[in-house]
Parts: C-alpha cells; structure tokens; sequence
C-alpha cells in the first residue's frame, strides 16, 4: 500500500471502470447501483464487446467511454449516434485518456491481462487513486507500479478479494507485526482428481469453477493454481513483504478470503459470501464501511470450514510462482506471459490442460533473468516469452 495521500473522507467516489464488460466490470456497475450515494461513475471502457458496452454506456451515461479496438469504437459510435452520450475513444490512448479523466478521483483497472499496465501507470502519474483487479499487472511489474503510486502518493486498492481481505486484516498494523499472509485458494475443480486424470481434462470442464463465478482467464488460472500463484506475487508487492512470509493454504468453501498471522501467531481473518461486490464496495468506500443490500452470511448453514494443504507436485504452477516470485527482476513477468499465451492455447483447443504448466516451466527455464528491469525490459521480457511459449505451442 502506498501511504502518501490523506485518507479521504465520507463522499461520492467518482470512478472510471476499465474493463466494463467483463465479470469484475458488470460487479462493479452492481455496486454502483447498489451505493448510488457513494459511487459515480464517469468513465466506462472495455475492448470489443459492442453490445453489452453501448448498453452500460445508454444506462450509465458516463463522460467519456472508450473501447480498445478501432472498428468495434466505431460500430459504437454509429450505434450511438443521435443519443446526447459520451464522446467514444479508441485504442490504447483511449484508455489512457479514461485513466487520466480529470472529473475521476479513483480508476478501476479491470482489464483481463496486461493491456491495463499502461492505463494504470497513466492513472498514477495524473494523480489518481487506483483500484486493481487485474493481477497480472502487479506481477508482471509490481515494482515499477509500487514505486510510481509512492512517488506520487496515490493509493492502490487490491480488489482481488484475498488481498482486499487482507487489507482490511493488516488496517492499523505495523509491519513487523506480521508473521504471515495466508491466501486462501479454492482449490479449483480439479482440487481432489488423481494426478493422471489431469492430461484429459477440457476447457468446459475446467471453466466450472466450483464457487467463484469470472472470466475466463480467471477460471482457468483459478483451475491450474496459477490464480494463486499470481495472487502469491500480487500480494508481495501490494503489502512490501518478501514471497517467504506468503502463504497458501486451501479453503474449499471460499468462505474465509485470506488471513493474517502476526508474531503473537493470532490469526485475524476477513469472510463474507462469495460476491466480488463485497472487495469492489470496500475499495470504493475505505475507509468507511457503509449497509448494502448483499447476502449476510448465515453460519448455521454454513456448518463446517475446512482446510488443507496444496498438492504442489499435482500442481506445479504454485512452485513456479513462488520461484518466480523470489527470483524477482524479469521472471514474474515471463511466468505470467507465458501463462496468457498457454491459457488461450487450452482454450482454443490447442494443448492439453498440464500443457499450461509445462510450456511456463520451459519459457522460464529458457529465460536469461535480468535482476532490476526498467519498464522496457518488462515489456521486451514479455514479449520475448509470448513469442517463446507460441513456438513451443504451436
Ligand atoms: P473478463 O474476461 O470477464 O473481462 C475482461 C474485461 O477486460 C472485459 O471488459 C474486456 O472487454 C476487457 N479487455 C480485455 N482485453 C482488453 C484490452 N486489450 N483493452 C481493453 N479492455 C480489454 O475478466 P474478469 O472480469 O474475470 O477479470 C478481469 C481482471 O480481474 C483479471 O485480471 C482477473 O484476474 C481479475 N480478477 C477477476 C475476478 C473475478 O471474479 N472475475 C476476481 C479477482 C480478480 P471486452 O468484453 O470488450 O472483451
């Protein structure tokens, strides 16, 4: 967490949503509705999706709106031509233009994937507070983000609800109070198949995910482990605590969100029903808690709360998280480009599910690391391990 900013007062949060469309985006829209008196939202974009995006833009009638790709922006404005809206941008200086908006005080980065790293550093640089979603932005290069929001004290707010979770645990903490931060993980799918059942497993059936309900890159991450594994390199750089102090252990009724164990090994925990409602809400209006109208949860139904260990040889992508994420410089970018490319490989029917794991392993075994990477070497480490992983794949 960056601490430079004053902690910000009861008032209405005025918001620009990247990434609209997707699960995370539409959440977010439900909290608007729910939190009118909270939440405004000034800003709407997405990549492509037309339909639902000119909808959300009729509906919420934002300043400004923008989709990535240039004839998809296109269609929208002739969609909504006639209809008093929002100039509609294009690309990615349309983004930009979003993140930077000067009527917003808080941008919400929900983009799948890296697409949202430039948004994001946009935001930060004009001034303003982010929300992250997207993981893959702090992992691929967490310390450039870190060091641009300390630099301008702005605050990054982890919406991913683990670190939302252990956000609201850490609150009034000192560092060197903290022993441990345990992620929960679901366990996904595949949590209690044999090993060798593995090879055949398809993309419906790693799509189910047995309690969280998200995109599809989510869901897939969610089913290898890499989901964990990202959240595990996520967490180091939102709460600046070395890969060693964060844990996994898994939770299969995605109850409890994450912990944390401090030095007197008291443990405080943050629980809720699984609704991305509940991390959007509180990243909008921390540091205050204000009523809403989602599920309370009902312990007596609830009845148990189990755990238990990951299976790291099963699953390997948590061990390469960890290794990537100790490593540090370029390889937690590697791991997480290679994982995009190899995810939508699976999804296209194109590799087995272990696929994904093996063809990361390979792409970071290949990779020559460099250990203190400026913004460049990130993106060039990037693409070089896109490029590495689609000649293994294909
Ligand atoms: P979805 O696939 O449901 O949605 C992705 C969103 O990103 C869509 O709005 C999509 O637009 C947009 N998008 C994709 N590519 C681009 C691009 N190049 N430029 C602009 N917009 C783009 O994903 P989720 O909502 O599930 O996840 C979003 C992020 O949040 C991910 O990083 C995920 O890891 C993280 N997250 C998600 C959780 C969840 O419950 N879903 C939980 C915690 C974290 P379009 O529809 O036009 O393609």
């Amino acid at each position: 967490m960056s601490n430079g900013s004053p902690i910000p007062g009861p008032r209405r949060r005025r918001i620009v949503i990247l990434g609209c469309t997707g699960s995370i985006g539409q959440s977010a829209l439900k909290v608007a509705t729910d939190i009118p008196e909270r939440m405004e939202v000034v800003g709407l974009a997405a990549w492509r999706s037309v339909d639902l995006f000119v909808e959300q833009v009729r509906t919420w009638k934002p300043l400004v709106a923008a989709l990535a790709d240039s004839p998809a922006a296109a269609e929208a404005r002739e969609r909504l031509a006639g209809v008093a809206g929002p100039e509609i941008l294009e690309g990615e200086a349309g983004l930009c233009a979003l993140a930077t908006l000067p009527e917003a005080d808080l941008v919400l980065i929900a983009i799948v994937g890296t697409a949202g790293l430039r948004p994001a550093l946009a935001a930060i640089e004009a001034g303003k507070d982010i929300a992250v979603a997207s993981k893959e932005i702090l992992v691929m290069a967490g310390a450039v983000v870190m060091e641009a929001a300390r630099r301008k004290g702005v605050r990054v707010l982890p919406v991913d609800s683990e670190h939302n979770a252990i956000f609201q645990c850490l609150e009034g903490r000192r560092p060197e109070e903290v022993s441990r931060l345990l992620l929960t993980a679901s366990g996904g799918p595949f949590r209690t198949w044999p090993s060798a059942e593995l090879l055949g497993v398809t993309p419906a059936q790693a799509l189910k995910h047995p309690t969280w309900e998200m995109g599809r890159k989510i869901s897939i991450d969610s089913a290898t482990l890499f989901n964990k594994g990202l959240e595990m390199i996520e967490a180091r750089w939102l709460f600046d605590i070395p890969m060693q102090k964060v844990e996994v252990i898994v939770h299969p009724q995605s109850i409890i969100h994450s912990m944390v164990e401090f030095v007197d090994n008291s443990v405080l925990a943050q629980l809720s029903t699984t609704d991305m409602c509940f991390p959007i809400q509180y990243a909008v209006t921390w540091p205050e808690r204000v009523p809403n109208r989602l599920a309370a949860l009902d312990f007596a139904q609830l009845a148990k709360l189990e755990f238990e260990a990951p299976r790291l040889s099963d699953f390997p992508a948590l061990s390469l998280a960890r290794h990537a994420g100790e490593s540090g410089g370029t390889l937690p970018a590697v791991l997480n480009a290679a994982n995009e490319v190899a995810v939508a490989a699976f999804l296209a029917g194109d590799c087995s599910f272990p696929a994904i794991w093996e063809t990361v392993a390979a792409v970071m075994e290949a990779h020559a690391q460099e250990a203190s990477p400026d913004l460049d070497a990130i993106l060039a480490a990037d693409a070089a391990a896109r490029k590495a992983a689609t000649a293994l794949l294909y």
